[in-house]
């Protein structure tokens, strides 16, 4: 059924995923007529989904779409590398059913159920005026780099030993685990709510990357040394795999008409796998840009992009120890800076400070390593050692 009685729809959103849905959803309260085709358009986000709390666009705030999209918040989770550091923001867990009450679609958007496959997206230029690709990351036969991760929901009670008293752990790289199988990885350890604890051992990005059923070895180790109860690892309440692809899906067709939003459209962050904060700060442009005639905007400037891809480069090489002093770096750059690196959208020039602050603070053996990583033409095997050898005993805080 085409809204328009017969014309063509404004526009047609392929891929009812977060990004999708948020497109569609204030498209049509624009006016813009839309046709959104999704294999699945009314399947739950299973994801735990999260960003920083000061991300959430104003038009997602209560007072504004009239639900609460965070279903939880938490100040100050901590870094470990190994060092410690309280990172002085508030995290925030999203409500997958209230973010999605809170993107309707509406009778301005007709949903059809169907899969568009490559070689058909440009047919629906027959339909609609300009086509969005919101397919989400990495497109069929994706052999590019991953973020993996293998995690487990456990009763805030059976949780706490894991968590020694922080409220939550943002990246835990110290390597009290048994095994040596999985390469550099980090536990993430996230209240839910009041009563739960999601609890992941993460590969920021491998390719290629280490399997669930590897880090799900290493988080039980690990959680046992800690105290955590084997009957609770038993039995936990829910379990995530996480697999994203690091890089956007290569463009369909060289036609202005079709473009493409979401991890779909690169607002993915090559080295932290976040999505969500910049894809939702990106939607009034994109919207603008639909009912204007104008491209959707690039997701970051090229200098930011090329940093990103720096950065991925030196993740997918470098040797753990390594890894671990960047990382420590990361902990020692002040609140600002941490957010630049983190925050998806940054300028290319706050990108270059983040980065530039790890460099100077790594000492002179993670300098080397970094340099060797990037020079390095092959990525790090997946398994135990890595290029450079076995896991490294934690570090002394360096600088
Ligand atoms: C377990 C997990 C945890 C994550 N946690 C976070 C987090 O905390 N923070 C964060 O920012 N990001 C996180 N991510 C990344 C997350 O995937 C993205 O942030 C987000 O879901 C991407 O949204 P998207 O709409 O771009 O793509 P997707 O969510 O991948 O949605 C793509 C949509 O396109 C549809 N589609 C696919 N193929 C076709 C086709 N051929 N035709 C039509 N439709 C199609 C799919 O059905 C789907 O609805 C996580 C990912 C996973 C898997």
């Amino acid at each position: 059924m085409d809204t328009t009685g017969g014309g063509l729809y404004d526009v047609a959103v392929v891929g009812l995923g977060p990004a999708g849905r948020a497109l569609a959803s204030r498209c049509a309260a624009s006016g813009l007529t839309g046709l959104a085709i999704d294999p699945r358009p009314d399947a739950p986000w299973r994801q735990t989904l999260t960003l920083w709390a000061d991300q959430l666009p104003p038009w997602l705030a209560r007072d504004a779409c009239g639900v609460d999209v965070l279903a939880h918040t938490v100040r100050g989770p901590v870094h470990y590398s190994p060092g410690r550091t309280v990172l002085d923001r508030v995290y925030g867990i999203v409500d997958n059913s209230a973010l999605r009450e809170a993107l309707p679609l509406g009778a301005g958007v007709t949903v059809e159920t169907a899969a568009v496959d490559d070689s058909r997206l440009p047919d629906l230029l027959h339909r609609a005026h300009r086509v969005v690709d919101c397919r989400g990351a990495g497109g069929p036969g994706h052999r590019g780099p991953l973020q993996t991760a293998y995690g487990i929901v456990l009763s805030a009670a059976d949780a706490a030993p894991a968590l020694g008293g922080d409220p939550a752990l943002f990246m835990d790289w110290r390597t009290d685990h048994d095994d040596d199988e999985a390469g550099p990885t980090f536990l993430y350890a996230i209240p839910l709510d009041a009563d739960r604890v999601l609890l992941e051992e993460t590969c920021l990005a491998g390719q290629p990357a280490p399997d669930p059923a590897v880090l799900e070895a290493r988080l039980r180790s690990r959680l046992l040394r800690r105290g955590v109860a084997g009957s609770a690892l038993a039995a936990p309440l829910a379990v995530e795999r996480v697999r994203i692809p690091l890089t956007p899906r290569p463009p369909v067709a060289d036609d202005p008409r079709i473009e493409a939003f979401g991890t779909a459209g690169g607002h993915g962050h090559a080295a932290t796998g976040y999505s969500i904060a910049a894809m939702l700060e990106a939607v009034p442009a994109a919207v603008y840009a639909l009912v204007s005639g104008f491209p959707i905007p690039e997701p970051r400037s090229p200098a930011s992009t090329a940093l990103h891809g720096v950065g991925l480069r030196a993740l997918l090489r470098a040797d753990d120890r390594t890894l671990r002093q960047l990382f420590g770096a990361f902990g020692r750059l002040d609140g600002r800076r941490q957010r630049w690196f983190l925050d998806g959208a940054s300028p290319s020039y706050q990108v270059a400070r983040a980065m530039w602050g790890m460099w100077v603070s790594m000492p002179a053996r993670g300098k080397a390593g970094m340099v060797a990583a990037v020079l390095r033409p092959e990525p790090r095997p997946a398994g135990p050692a890595g290029p450079a050898g076995p896991a490294a005993p934690d570090l002394p805080e360096a600088g």
